[in-house]
């Protein structure tokens, strides 16, 4: 069942035909900005098309939601990362329109996982370690709300400089539309 065979093949091809050179540039930004968005599959091309980012414009970040549920996490961290060692001086916070992660329920997370077999235990391990764990994996109500939450979780954090601009942002998965939010 696994594709894993046939991305190896196709990678070795890949390779082997240098069709790598029209991709070729740096590690840098060279429109200097850091976009924070969903993984959703329907924004993997969409989005950068639609907003005119070329291969090598920006850093791109995606995770369930376009959420920090951590000040002190992988988002964040990537985030100084992108500011500076790689000159960013704009971010881009863009949530989408019928994302998965609205209205999540953490709980109906938990009964899944349950359902695969997972331990009480371990969910309880996880709370024993101090992690609010329906909370960690709840979604959000609200798509407008969310996306300036975290737009004012990176713009107060302390180790952002001021001189970084963020700005928050709605984007419609079918049509590239994309909406400012104030
Ligand atoms: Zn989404």
């Amino acid at each position: 069942m696994s594709l894993i065979n046939e991305i190896l093949e196709f990678n070795k091809n890949f390779v082997e035909n240098k069709e790598y050179e029209t991709f070729n540039t740096t590690r840098f930004p060279s429109k200097r900005i850091a976009v924070l968005s969903c993984m959703d599959t329907r924004l993997t091309e969409l989005l950068p098309a639609a907003l005119n980012f070329k291969n090598g414009d920006i850093k791109i970040i995606t995770n369930a939601g376009a959420m920090i549920t951590h000040p002190y996490g992988s988002v964040m961290r990537s985030m100084l990362v992108a500011i500076y060692e790689l000159g960013v001086r704009e971010i881009m916070v863009i949530g989408h329109y019928g994302c998965g992660m609205k209205n999540l329920d953490g709980c109906e997370l938990i009964r899944k996982m349950r359902a695969h077999n997972i331990p009480k235990e371990n969910i309880e391990a996880v709370l024993a370690d101090g992690v609010d764990i329906h909370k960690w994996l709840d979604g959000f109500e609200d798509s407008e709300k969310s996306v300036m939450e975290t737009v004012n979780v990176i713009k107060n954090h302390p180790l952002i400089p001021a001189e970084v601009e963020v700005f928050g942002f709605l984007i419609d998965p079918h049509t590239g539309k994309l909406d400012r939010l104030e």
